[in-house]
């Protein structure tokens, strides 16, 4: 190669590298999880994508194995957060939330990557079960500022195309929550802050028995719209002990101090649930105040 051809060959290379990057910026379409340039979601990823098995998921709140015995909409992980039940039919989850799928709602919503809703729609589309339809398409509005600042309604971009996909109509049903930022935020006051965020619409009209889809994207099983309508009734309820040396502690954790009292056998009233250290199902506030018992070792009557 000649110097000259030599400079002509690098001059080409520089010139389309330039222009790549040029286009990059005007226009980057990169994979949502890889960041390899292409496609807003690369197959590779696409494919690996922890998607949910319905015939192993919890039809109640959508929970990834909860067919059988659900850990997150049982009676303890509920009174937890001070509702009683469920307060819809049925919840289904497309996609599992982890470090690499959560990179396609925040590309999308974040980072406006608006074609991402297609893909996003599809997979909602296709996890939804057809008993559910026919059904209006429901979604929880972006506020004004949130909407100001991205420069549109992701909600309502996700839900609309979910309802093209299933032939749905979709409506406005509630009003933008007050603030639902739930990044950040513990599981009970994800709870609390989005049962204080949500109000139906004054202005909606459904037809009896009119049955309502609502999409969300949202990192929290079981609990998205519970807040529509939450339960009001008290959380105090009772458990059976059935072993003799359940210690009652302090505080609701293994990092609090043993009375040095046990609860023997028998029926207690717990009044108050808090998730702590040691206990899967959480801690539970013993009427009397003499303290908090873990409830692993206590069954709900
Ligand atoms: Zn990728
Ligand atoms: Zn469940």
């Amino acid at each position: 190669m000649t110097i000259s051809a030599f400079r002509e060959a690098r001059a080409i290379e520089v010139g389309e590298s330039v222009a790549l990057s040029l286009a990059e910026t005007i226009w980057p379409t990169r994979c949502a999880i890889c960041d390899r340039p292409g496609e807003v979601l690369c197959a590779e990823c696409a494919e690996s994508l922890p998607f949910i098995d319905q015939w192993l998921a919890c039809p109640r709140c959508g929970a990834p194995w909860g067919l059988r015995q659900c850990t997150e909409c049982n009676p303890f992980s509920l009174g937890e957060v001070g509702s009683i039940r469920l307060p819809y039919e049925g919840c289904v989850c497309a996609v599992a939330f982890d470090d690499r799928s959560a990179r396609i709602p925040r590309a999308h919503k974040d980072a406006g990557e608006r074609r991402l809703a297609h893909t996003m729609a599809y997979y909602i589309a296709c996890a939804i079960p057809p008993e559910w339809l026919p059904a209006v398409v429901a979604y929880i509005p972006a506020t004004p500022a949130a909407r100001l600042r991205r420069g549109f309604d992701h909600g309502r971009s996700l839900a609309g195309r979910v309802a093209e996909l299933l032939d749905l109509p979709c409506e406005r049903l509630l009003e933008p929550p007050a603030a639902l930022d739930q990044r950040g935020l513990a599981r009970v006051s994800r709870f609390q802050n989005l049962s204080q965020a949500l109000r139906a619409r004054r202005k909606t009209l459904l037809a009896p028995a009119q049955r309502v889809i609502l999409v969300e994207v949202t990192k929290q099983l079981g609990g998205t719209t519970e807040k529509v309508e939450p339960e009001k009734k008290s959380s105090s309820f009772k458990v059976r002990v059935s072993i003799d040396d359940l210690n009652i502690r302090k505080g609701p954790g293994t990092n609090y101090a043993k009375t040095g009292k046990y609860t023997g056998k028998g029926v207690f009233t717990i009044t108050e649930v808090k998730s702590g250290k040691g206990s899967d199902a959480g801690w539970g506030k013993l009427k009397s105040g003499v303290g908090w018992i873990s409830l692993d070792y206590a069954k709900r009557i």
